[in-house]
């Protein structure tokens, strides 16, 4: 099978081209191509001699993903695109516009296996991974379409990166070289369920991205009624994981933590999440529960949060409310999907 040639790093590019008979400095040409370009077919790549091109053919492939649909949101910038993959399958991604700049959240998998109870990524299970090349697309094709520079990258969209490993740090080394799309690591943030050994392999990279848990409780048991994931880790190896993390990198740490009401917004989750972060600078990030038909918990979502928001700050912790956005394009957690392909399919 041939390789993807938009999933090989610099380096490696290098090296490959070195023993196909290609001389070294034309990988910094194609790569500026393939990344700054955004070429479609190999053919694109007219500053080098057509032999090379024919070389590179023979040998790689370009994998390019399809915009299968595109929502925008009337209320705000959020644009919702769904992408269409050459297996057929389709993943979903989003672009947010913020004061600083365009943030883009992207998915990692087709589908989960997380099987978080209020999350619609993870309803259909897992299909499979995307490949580096695959999570890259999702910020060329989208950039391309509305002509901007994404310059924040969020890791969550469908998927667990960490169960996702290596494609995810081949992404990660992808986006941010500075022949390519040189996205700062600092403007990288992944997002995880908590799976401690990665949390660690990740620590030892040494990358300077933002490490973001979806906490969503602060004891076990309420945990693992919402995350299965969490029956095999608990939280104190998760935040000692974490607090290594914060060692290695010196990068803050971010929870992420979706409101339920009545489940994890009460005085003693907000306690025990003050006694949780000791000695840690982390952030929380407070969201509401966008409701699933699978998970229903219909409330006043603002009071509810607003609420919350002010006993964490009382007890001397760092929050913000992540804004809701795109909501009359069903812009998060998978849910846009869902609702969109059933109809397209009829
Ligand atoms: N698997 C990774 C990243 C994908 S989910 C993770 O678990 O972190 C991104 C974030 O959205 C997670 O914090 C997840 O718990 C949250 N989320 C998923 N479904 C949600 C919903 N219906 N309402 C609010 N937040 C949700």
């Amino acid at each position: 099978m041939k390789k993807e040639l938009n999933g090989i790093s610099y380096t490696d590019l290098e090296n490959e081209i070195i023993s196909l008979g290609i001389e070294r400095y034309r990988a910094k040409q194609i790569f500026n191509f393939v990344h700054n370009k955004k070429i479609m077919s190999i053919d694109e790549i007219t500053n080098i001699p057509k032999k090379t091109r024919e070389i590179l053919a023979e040998n790689y492939t370009l994998n390019k993903i399809k915009i299968y649909d595109v929502f925008e949101s009337k209320e705000d910038e959020t644009v919702k695109f769904l992408f269409l993959l050459n297996d057929g399958n389709i993943i979903e991604s989003v672009i947010m516009k913020y004061k600083y700049g365009y943030s883009q959240c992207v998915s990692t998998q087709v589908g989960c296996k997380m099987g978080c109870e209020f999350c619609a990524s993870t309803k259909e299970g897992f299909i499979r991974n995307l490949s580096a090349s695959e999570i890259l697309d999702q910020i060329y094709c989208a950039e391309n379409y509305l002509d901007i520079k994404v310059k924040n990258i969020v890791l969550m969209g469908s998927g667990e990166p960490l169960d996702n490993y290596s494609n995810v740090l081949n992404f990660i080394n992808l986006v941010s070289d500075e022949n390519g799309h040189n996205t700062s690591l600092r403007h990288i943030t992944l997002s995880t369920c908590g799976i401690v050994d990665k949390i660690i392999e990740l620590s030892k990279e040494d990358l300077p991205i933002t490490l973001s848990l979806s906490l969503h409780s602060p004891f076990d048991d309420k945990r693992q009624q919402i995350m299965p994931i969490a029956k095999k880790y608990k939280i104190n190896d998760i935040i000692e994981a974490m607090r290594y993390y914060f060692r290695k990198t010196n990068r803050r740490i971010t929870f992420e933590y979706t409101l339920i009401d009545g489940f994890n917004n009460r005085p003693e989750d907000a306690k025990e999440l003050r006694s949780l972060v000791k000695g840690m600078d982390v952030h929380i990030n407070l969201i509401p529960l966008n409701p699933i038909k699978e998970f229903n918990y219909g409330f006043d979502g603002n009071k509810e949060l607003e609420k919350f928001y002010n006993l964490l700050v009382k007890n001397g912790l760092k929050v913000t409310i992540r804004r809701e956005m795109g909501s009359d394009i069903s812009a998060s957690c998978g849910q846009l999907k869902r609702r969109v392909l059933p109809k397209k399919e009829e």
